[in-house]
């Protein structure tokens, strides 16, 4: 294994990095000690902070003495890697903000592109490359399948950027870490448990695939693992992780999805919608990805009635953060009404607008389409993580997977038209599949972790040079 030398310079200023986020006007010259470096004169108290520093069990001179009835920090480790996993982070963020109000402060951050390096603060390009290649994904997904090949190099990781990582976590002061990520699990545990934390803070996961999940998200060492389906749980188990550990509520989504009360008409008015025409939405996740130009294309033949020159239907694409498939398609000429967003906020409404969906087997957009009772047209899947989410959604009659845009389009036309009881009966599986209620069962549940754990005062966050062994 190949580890990092740290100079003596480089790990003095990550430690001021900290020190100055966290405490500001401090004293600098502090920081930098390797030894006792829990001693320190801060010249900017925190307001919560107690007149007398203490010394605790393991003779370690906590920076901090919290008051028991503190606000308790939670930090959600996530990646922009596709859009899933920041919406399951601010579902998770806003339902803890409904259930508890001021009693959990929530950061949601990717503390990797914030602190760390290559590769771990280039995961977004990375992936979006590698989607795009789809059988370089393959194998990179399936090659560190093996859990002694992904423990090592994750292990490899977290030594390698074991200040860096300790120093984005210190920020939060975390009371719970929540990873919404298959890559966030390993390194963050390894380094608790080199700062003697990994008892006092809860660590849970939160899966935010359907089925075929990678197996870096599950972790033995973790509070909870939260399953969004009972053949996640299984896979939890074969992997090593105990029944006590897994729980099954579902994929959490926003609770907009969940909560709101939309009227469809409404919708469409706020919207700009036609108010009669039925309408299909067509998306490709959060980087508008899949054969979306050829299915719109498609779409704008088969739901024209020819013979009378008017509409069946009209169609609203979100192209995500994909800015050039979104020039595209607006400079493009229909003969249907059409609207061309990009990165949209309320998707919910978006989705409440319309009677159909046609997507790449992303979980997120599956899961919030069967919210709405919508009727899903699957045409495309990202290898690996998504396969299992096509089965999942036309074994359960709540869709229909073909790759090809005119096949789509047509199948889209005749729910339109003189297949709408199809449409009728695809919609309510939909409902039935729906755990809309997922998210708030994830956050009562942490927060009953908090509640066993005890006052989570004492988590002493120290500014030990812990990984002076590392440099
Ligand atoms: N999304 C969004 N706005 C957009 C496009 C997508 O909020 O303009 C959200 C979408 O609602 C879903 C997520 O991004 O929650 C996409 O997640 P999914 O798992 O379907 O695919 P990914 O993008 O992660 O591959």
């Amino acid at each position: 294994m190949v580890m990092k030398v740290a100079s003596p310079k480089k790990a003095a200023s990550i430690t001021e990095k900290v020190w100055q986020r966290v405490y500001g006007n401090y004293v600098s010259s502090n920081a930098g000690r390797s030894s006792g470096a829990g001693h320190f004169h801060s010249t900017k108290r925190c307001s919560y902070e107690s007149d007398d520093e203490y010394e605790d069990e393991d003779g370690n001179f906590p920076l901090v003495q919290i008051g028991a009835e503190r606000t308790k920090n939670v930090l959600i480790l996530m990646s922009d890697t596709g859009g899933g996993h920041r919406a399951s982070a601010e579902a998770i963020r806003d339902a803890f903000k409904i259930e508890f109000g001021d009693e959990y402060r929530i950061f949601v951050k990717d503390v990797w592109k914030e602190y760390t390096g290559w590769p771990l603060n280039d995961m977004e390009r990375s992936y979006k490359f590698m989607v795009k290649h789809v059988q370089l994904w393959k194998v990179a997904f399936h090659s560190t399948s093996p859990r002694w090949i992904h423990s090592c190099y994750l292990a490899a990781f977290a030594a390698y950027y074991a200040k860096e990582v300790e120093a984005g976590l210190m920020e939060y002061k975390p009371d719970i870490i929540i990873s919404v990520h298959p890559l966030m699990q390993h390194i963050p545990l390894w380094v608790l448990k080199w700062q003697g934390l990994q008892k006092k803070v809860i660590f849970v996961t939160v899966i935010t695939d359907l089925n075929s999940c990678h197996p870096t998200w599950f972790h033995p060492g973790v509070n909870r693992c939260y399953c969004p389906s009972k053949e996640v749980a299984k896979r939890a188990l074969d992997d090593g992780l105990e029944e006590s550990q897994t729980r099954v509520f579902g994929l959490p989504i926003r609770p907009s999805f969940a909560r709101a009360v939309l009227s469809k008409d409404e919708l469409r008015k706020e919207l700009e919608m036609d108010p009669d025409l039925p309408a299909v939405l067509l998306m490709g996740g959060g980087e508008g990805m899949g054969p979306v130009r050829k299915t719109a294309r498609a779409l704008g033949e088969s739901l024209l009635d020819k013979d009378q020159g008017k509409p069946i239907g009209q169609l609203i694409i979100i192209c995500g953060r994909n800015k050039a498939l979104a020039t595209t398609l607006e400079s493009d000429e229909w003969n249907i009404p059409v609207k061309v967003r990009g990165f949209e906020t309320q998707m919910e409404k978006w989705m409440g607008a319309c009677d159909c969906i046609i997507t790449k087997a992303g979980p997120g957009t599956i899961t919030e389409a069967l919210i709405r009772g919508l009727p899903i047209i699957l045409n495309d899947y990202i290898p690996g993580q998504e396969k299992g989410n096509v089965p999942y959604v036309v074994d359960n009659g709540a869709g229909v997977f073909t790759r090809s845009p005119k096949e789509t389009a047509k199948i889209v036309a005749e729910w339109f038209s003189t297949k709408t009881d199809e449409l009728k009966r695809m919609s309510e599986n939909a409902l039935k599949l729906a755990q809309p209620e997922a998210v708030f069962d994830i956050v009562k549940d942490i927060h009953e972790l908090a509640c066993q754990r005890g006052p989570l005062a004492n988590v002493p966050y120290m500014l030990t040079a812990s990984f002076t062994s590392l440099i």
